[in-house]
Order: structure tokens, then C-alpha cells, then sequence
């Protein structure tokens, strides 16, 4: 596959305008062929019309139509794997064999939220029968379903070039849904985005899908992607990245004349509670597997574990003194972007000047010009000073974690009940310890998407209960999550039928089930 620096519009280009723009090798710092150009707000809106032209049919295929689509998908990308893997390496300095791993979940993703589909399981289908005879008033025939939304906008993750990306976790469950797709890709992978884009295009061919399913369109984040947020015919967002980021989408969706719900993952400091039988039992494991976790990709994973809680004491000291010659010993690693790794930097930076806060490790850093190189850092404050200092909460993007010392049990609650909104929280304990704890876990359960006991937060198992969200500002809307079947539901409504004959319904809700799925009838579970 050639690599031309274009948008993608339906099954058509975009033609090259405005100032070419290079994808970087972000370990030299060095251009990457071709350049690429940004789309214009003509091309917003020619991209906006053909997604809701796609949508009038491409909403009542059959679901097992959709999932072959997104098979189809999964199909090209593991024909194409190697240019897609080698050019993914040099655009985010991620090595092979993680990003072969994404893209087998990538593949395993659409094939299971298109499954997911097939089977009914987002439908929602819900039957309530008619009763002629009710008294004071007869009870009519009620049914409903899910329906898709409409176009859905995503903003594809710089930290999963694949999962996260172009036919990424967003993607495929908007489709899966049935929703057109229109994506804003990330600046930090452009041509692994285009190489990307073109299967899916040509996967959208092969199945005979209307021409505007899926378009991808090149440019800055304050232009083409808020022109895109503000289009009248675009329905949802899906994102991940910043807080700022995300919230700018967010604030710019709600003042549209028609507002449009924004499906924003942002940031997370995922606390980890380190409870004393745990601690005293195995404070040198658990730092190994804290330092892990931390290291991992570079520290560049939104359930990256930036803050630990330890009730002080000997066995406090031993997992801290682990944990700083592992820290301190990590070899430095080249991050996504230059701006991502600046941005760890200045965060690194900021805890560094902060009173009360102390420094405990840092691994030694290449600095070498151009080199986007972060290294990992660990940061020791007490409790105190973290309640009296709002900042401490604030994401460091990157290898880093902040261990609070707290002088007793009441001391770490009274830190749990200040927390924001996170994707994780996690508890090491022993099993009689969580039940002794249960005030920090209800508290835990208010404050996070996911709860992991004696385990670390990176690692998000794709699969039904999978819950990746959490209150605000964690996400912009607790009640999603972005992996996992629900996924489907952020790009779903609820449509009743009210005594509409059944000839006329949509296929889940025929009284003879011929899908064969799962139903509510009459307030009854009634399996396939
Ligand atoms: P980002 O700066 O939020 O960018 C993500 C996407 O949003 C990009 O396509 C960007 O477009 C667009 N965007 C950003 N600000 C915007 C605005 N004000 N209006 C419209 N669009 C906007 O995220 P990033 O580049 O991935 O990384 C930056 C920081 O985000 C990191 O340092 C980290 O703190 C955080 N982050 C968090 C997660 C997470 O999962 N929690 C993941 C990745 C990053 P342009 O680039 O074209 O402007």
C-alpha cells in the first residue's frame, strides 16, 4: 500500500491542500515519508453528509452484516500486519512485538463486538404484551430496541496506535452499533493511521457498504476535529486523551443548538491501597509488581498507577526502599511524542518543586537532542501534605507514581474520600482484611469504574464485564464504559413500538423471535 498523506472521504480522497505536515520518528526526531495534509471545513461537511446519507441504510442492515463488515476488517489488517507494524514503529517508537499484540486485540475486538452484535446482545429487545381486557384502561402492545444514534465522530488515542485508533475499540463499536464513522486521527501515528484507513475503506467496499460508513479525516484538533464536533449532522463523540482535550469536546458539544452526548476518556491516576497484612506480608512483591505496572509502555497507559497509599511503618520503609532501586535502576525509555514526553517532563518538574514533596528516585535520562526520552520517577509525600495540595492529583503522563505515607487507617480514608473520579482503584489485602476494610471499598466503588484486588490496573481484558470508565473526569459520562460489549451502548438508543403489526416491526421484536435472541417478554427473560 502506497502511502499518499491524504483524508479519506466514503470510497474517494481528499485532494492535498493547505501546508504538508510530516509524521515524526519520535526516537530521532526525524521526518517520515510522505507529508501529509490536512482537510478543510468543506471537507468536514462533504464527510459529514455522506456519513448521514450511509446512515439511512446502513442502520437497518442486519447485524450479522455488520459483524461480517467488521470481520472483514480484521481480515485485511492481519493480511497487512507487518507494514502496519513496521510503520507503526516508526512513528511511536512502541517495539514490534507490543504493537503485534495490539493489533491482535484490535482483530479480536472487532470480531467480538461484531459477534456481540449478531447475537443480539445490545439490542435490548424488550416485548410487552398487549392486554384488550385491563381495566380502567386496555394495555397496549409495547415493544422496544436499541437503535444506532447516527454519525459518530472519534478521536483516535496516541497511546494505542491500533486498539484505540483508526479500527480501534471506538470504531468498531459504533459500527458495530450501526453508525457511520468519521475519524479525526492522532498526529503522533499518521501513516499507520492511513495504511489503517485504507482497509478499512476497502473492507467498506467489499461488503457492499454505502460509501460515507467510514471516512478519516487529516488535521489539528481546534479545527477540523471541533468543526467535525459542531457539524449538525454528526450525532456522538468518542475520544481519549487529556482532560483539556477532551473537555474542550465536550463543552463545544453541549453549546450546539442540538447537543450530542461526548464519549470522552481522560485522564486517571488509578490509586493503588496498600492495607498492612498485605504490606507486611509482601512488601518487596508488591513493589516488583508496582514498578511493572508503573514502567509498562513507558508509563504511557491511561490505567497507569500514579498514586500509592501506605500506612507507614517498617514494612512501609521495606517496599519503599524496593521500590526506589527499581525506579531508580529502569533504563530510560523514547516516548510517544516529543510534546508527550515535555508534557511528563513538566509534570515531573512540577511534583519535583512541590513543598513536602520529595523525590525519592529517578532513573537516569538520554537527553540527547530530538530524543523523546522519558525516565522513570518516584515521588514520597505524607498524607497532609497531600489533602492540603489539590495538584498532587493532577496526571503525570508517564512513568511516574507518587507513594502517600499515611499515619492511620482514618488517615488514608480521609485521602480516599478526597479522590476525583478514576478508571481503577486497586486494593492489595489479605481476603479477611478487604472485609475489615469495607468503608474504603464502598468508598472506592463511588469513586471508580473498576475495582482490582491484590493485582495492578494496567491490562484491560477485552471482554462482557469489562467496565473501562468512571465518574467524572475520568470520563465525561460515568455511566459508559469504552471497552468491553457495552461499549455499543454509548451509540444506542432506546425506540418503542406501540401496536405496530408485526410485519411492520424490526426483526428483534417479531413475535416469532426468527433472530433467535434473547428477549425481556412480559418482564421474563427468555433466552435464545
Ligand atoms: P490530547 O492532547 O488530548 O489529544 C487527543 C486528540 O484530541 C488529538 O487528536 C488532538 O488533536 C485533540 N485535541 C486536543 N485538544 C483539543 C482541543 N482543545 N480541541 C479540539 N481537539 C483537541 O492527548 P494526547 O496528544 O494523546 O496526549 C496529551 C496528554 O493527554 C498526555 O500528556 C496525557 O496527559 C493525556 N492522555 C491521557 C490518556 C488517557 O487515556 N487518560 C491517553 C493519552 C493521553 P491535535 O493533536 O490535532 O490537536
Amino acid at each position: 500500500m502506497k502511502l499518499e498523506g491524504l483524508s479519506i472521504l466514503g470510497q474517494g480522497r481528499v485532494m492535498a491542500a493547505g501546508k504538508p505536515t510530516p509524521a515524526i520518528n519520535p526516537a530521532t526526531g526525524a521526518a517520515l515519508e510522505p507529508n501529509y495534509f490536512w482537510a478543510t471545513t468543506a471537507d468536514v461537511d462533504a464527510a459529514a453528509q455522506l456519513a448521514a446519507k450511509a446512515f439511512t441504510e446502513f442502520s437497518c442492515w442486519p447485524a450479522t452484516k455488520r459483524a461480517a463488515l467488521l470481520r472483514r476488517i480484521a481480515e485485511l489488517m492481519e493480511a497487512n500486519a507487518a507494514a502496519i507494524v513496521e510503520r507503526g514503529s516508526l512513528e511511536t517508537a512502541l517495539p514490534a512485538a507490543r504493537l503485534q499484540g495490539e493489533l491482535t486485540r484490535t482483530c479480536f475486538q472487532l470480531r467480538f463486538y461484531g459477534e456481540a452484535a449478531a447475537n443480539g446482545l445490545c439490542s435490548g429487545a424488550r416485548i410487552d404484551h398487549a392486554d384488550p381486557g385491563r381495566k380502567p384502561q386496555p394495555k397496549p402492545d409495547t415493544r422496544s430496541l436499541m437503535r444506532p444514534l447516527g454519525p459518530v465522530v472519534v478521536f483516535s488515542a496516541s497511546n494505542f496506535p491500533l486498539a484505540y485508533s483508526v479500527a480501534g475499540g471506538d470504531v468498531a463499536s459504533a459500527l458495530a452499533a450501526g453508525c457511520p464513522v468519521i475519524v479525526k486521527p492522532h498526529q503522533g501515528h499518521l501513516g499507520t493511521s492511513e495504511l489503517v484507513g485504507l482497509l478499512v475503506q476497502q473492507a467498506a467496499r467489499e461488503c457492499g457498504a454505502p460509501a460515507g460508513v467510514f471516512s478519516m479525516l487529516y488535521g489539528a484538533g481546534r479545527d477540523v476535529g471541533i468543526a467535525l464536533v459542531k457539524h449538525p449532522l454528526v450525532k456522538a463523540v468518542g475520544f481519549t486523551g487529556s482532560r483539556s482535550g477532551g473537555r474542550a469536546l465536550m463543552d463545544a458539544a453541549a453549546a450546539r443548538p442540538e447537543p450530542i452526548p461526548v464519549y470522552a476518556e481522560m485522564g486517571s491516576i488509578n490509586p493503588v491501597f496498600l492495607l498492612r497484612g498485605a504490606l507486611d506480608q509482601r512488601p518487596e512483591e508488591i513493589a516488583a509488581g508496582l514498578h511493572g505496572s508503573v514502567t509498562l509502555g513507558v508509563g504511557q497507559f491511561c490505567t497507569n498507577p500514579g498514586l500509592v497509599f501506605v500506612e507507614s511503618g517498617d514494612a512501609a520503609k521495606k517496599f519503599l526502599q524496593k521500590l526506589e532501586s527499581l525506579i531508580g535502576s529502569t533504563p530510560p525509555g523514547t516516548m510517544l511524542t516529543a510534546d508527550l514526553c515535555s508534557a511528563f517532563r513538566a509534570g515531573v518538574e512540577k511534583f519535583s518543586s512541590s513543598p513536602g514533596v520529595k523525590r525519592a528516585a529517578q532513573a537516569k535520562a538520554d537527553a540527547g537532542a530530538g530524543k523523546a526520552q522519558g525516565s522513570a520517577a518516584l515521588f514520597v509525600t505524607d498524607a497532609q501534605t497531600f489533602l492540603g495540595n489539590h495538584g498532587l492529583m493532577d496526571e503525570v503522563f508517564g512513568p511516574s507514581t507518587l507513594v502517600v505515607e499515611c499515619s492511620s487507617r482514618e488517615q488514608m480514608l480521609a485521602a480516599a474520600e478526597k479522590l476525583e473520579g478514576q478508571l481503577t482503584a486497586t486494593v492489595h489485602g489479605l481476603p479477611d482484611e478487604l472485609a475489615a476494610n469495607g468503608d474504603l471499598v464502598g468508598l472506592l466503588v463511588t469513586k471508580a469504574g473498576r475495582l482490582v484486588f491484590n493485582g495492578f490496573p494496567t491490562g484491560v481484558e477485552v471482554c462482557h464485564a469489562m467496565t473501562h470508565g468512571g465518574p467524572y473526569p475520568a470520563t465525561a459520562d460515568g455511566r459508559s464504559t469504552s471497552v468491553g460489549t457495552r461499549a455499543m451502548e454509548r451509540f444506542l438508543r432506546p425506540v418503542s413500538y406501540q401496536n405496530f403489526p408485526d410485519a411492520a416491526l424490526p426483526d428483534e421484536l417479531k413475535e416469532s423471535n426468527p433472530l433467535k435472541i434473547s428477549r425481556l417478554v412480559d418482564g421474563k427473560l427468555v433466552l435464545a
